[in-house]
């Protein structure tokens, strides 16, 4: 069995969704289960949808339904669906409708409405495609998440799959696989165990996917995008970036966490855990080999694998001579940061200063307040973390290319952390200069 995941960019229309069914037909004797996303920009334009009606009312409600419903309908329909469609697609475009209006009257949008709302996209990109497979003679049946047994925590927008899911995601599955059925899953979204919907963080189908293929013990799941798999930087600022063949799942998922959009951070997560093989392919040109994703690399390959960045952080400098020789000063500071729910990405400390790099500026303010008794706080926004995932074995070598990368083109860095994790350094620079950053660092490392 293997398991094979489509993004909204795989599923854009109805040709896309046609080439689609194509590769899984194409992989048939493997026993494909299908994890699907939202087409395209479903789930940017429900939540547009969701926060015109809650700011301008409900006026906007019949143009944004409208939109919405033009995509799905006018993709089934050029798939020829017309006779089934209506059973399957139009009561959730009723229901969409109707919450909409809701969204619109009672002017509010929580974090649990917000998650129900944007579970529509999958859910019918799910229905679509499957009916499409089914009509082109694959046996497929389309299912949402919870009745595929995932089961998730109430945490919305960020929810985390119960390990209970790792029994009744088979259960549920492997039958199906064994009787020549394609199950075609919804990704991102789940239930917890009160039944209310719930989201897995965008870009979630990547780990719906992962999840399924470990707990179903696939044989490889296969990510499949836009691009011809990981790139040595993101193409959309360096067109020439090269695929690479292979990296293991700690440089993938860090890669991830520090602002690669080609996977979700936490997608390794479960193959990790399995040694479950990645494979990341382009349905746009399915005979490149793409990139596969492993415990461990045995091919021979230059230091540096990736350059990404992540925008929009914010550093926050401490400084307090209380740290001076002092115990359980820190212990104090990140107690301030747990009680705001603050989460830290990069730490640097010198003898009487810490700093702190966020990607969120929640609570920052409360936060602010409770630390400016103890200590010096200044807040610097608008900084960009720039990293490397490289082996850092070879730090020496890698931190003098990209300090002589900085002195060539004019740009400070602002803060630097290296150590903690083995396969990334990570640095500091004003959010403008991101991009010239990561261009002219591909160009040293792989030029
Ligand atoms: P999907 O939603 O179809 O699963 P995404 O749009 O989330 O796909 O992710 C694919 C996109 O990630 C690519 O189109 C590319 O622009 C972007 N990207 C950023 N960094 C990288 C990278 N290092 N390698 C490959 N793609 C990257
Ligand atoms: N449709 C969701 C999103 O756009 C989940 C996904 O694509 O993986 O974030
Ligand atoms: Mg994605």
């Amino acid at each position: 069995m293997i398991v094979m995941k489509f993004g909204g960019s795989s599923l854009a229309n109805a040709e896309r969704i046609g080439c689609v069914r194509d590769i899984v037909a194409s992989y048939r004797e493997r026993a494909p289960v299908v994890v699907l996303s939202a087409m395209g920009d479903t789930t940017d334009h429900l939540l547009e949808a969701a926060e015109k009606a809650v700011c301008e009312g409900p006026l906007t409600v019949a143009k944004s339904l409208e939109t919405l419903t033009e995509v799905h309908l006018n993709a089934a329909l050029a798939l020829g669906l017309s006779r089934r469609v209506p059973d399957d697609v139009r009561p959730l475009l009723a229901d969409l409708g109707a919450l909409l209006a809701g969204l619109s009257l009672i002017r509010e949008l929580s974090p649990k409405m917000k998650d129900f709302l944007v579970s529509f996209g999958e859910r019918l990109s799910v229905r679509i495609a499957a009916a499409h497979f089914q009509k082109t003679g694959l046996n497929a049946c389309c299912m949402d998440a919870w009745d595929a047994g995932i089961i998730s925590d109430s945490n919305a927008g960020f929810a985390e799959i119960e390990p209970e899911s790792y029994t009744t995601v088979p259960e549920k599955i492997l039958p199906l696989v064994k009787n020549g059925i394609v199950p075609v899953i919804t990704g991102y979204i789940a239930k917890d165990r009160n039944g209310v919907i719930t989201t897995l963080g965008r870009g979630g189908s990547d780990l719906s996917a992962t999840f399924i293929a470990a707990a179903c013990r696939a044989e490889e799941v296969q990510v499949w995008k836009d691009v011809d798999g990981v790139l040595t930087a993101d193409p959309r600022i360096v067109p020439d970036a090269m695929t690479l063949a292979e990296i293991d799942y700690e440089e993938a998922a860090e890669l991830a966490y520090f602002g690669a959009q080609v996977l979700h951070p936490r997608a390794m997560q479960p193959c990790i855990k399995n040694g479950i093989a990645v494979q990341v392919k382009n349905s746009y040109a399915p005979k490149m080999p793409g990139t596969r994703i492993v415990s461990k690399v045995k091919t021979k390959r230059s230091p540096v694998r990736s350059i990404t960045m992540r925008k929009n952080v914010t550093l926050v400098d401490i400084t307090s001579s209380r740290m001076l020789g002092q115990s359980g000063f820190l212990a104090e500071l990140f107690a301030a940061f747990a009680k705001y729910g603050i989460s830290v990405d990069m730490i640097a400390t010198s003898e009487v200063s810490v700093s702190i790099t966020l990607d969120s500026t929640y609570n920052l303010e409360k936060l602010k307040k409770e630390l400016d008794r103890i200590a010096a706080v200044k807040i610097k926004s608008g900084k960009a973390i720039v990293s490397i995932i490289c082996n850092v074995k070879q730090s020496a070598e890698i931190l003098q290319q990209v300090a002589g990368v900085c002195v060539r083109i004019g740009v400070g860095i602002q803060m630097v952390s290296q150590g903690a994790s083995k396969v990334n350094i990570s640095f500091i620079v004003d959010d403008t200069e991101a991009e010239n950053v990561v261009i002219n660092l591909h160009g040293e490392f792989f030029g």
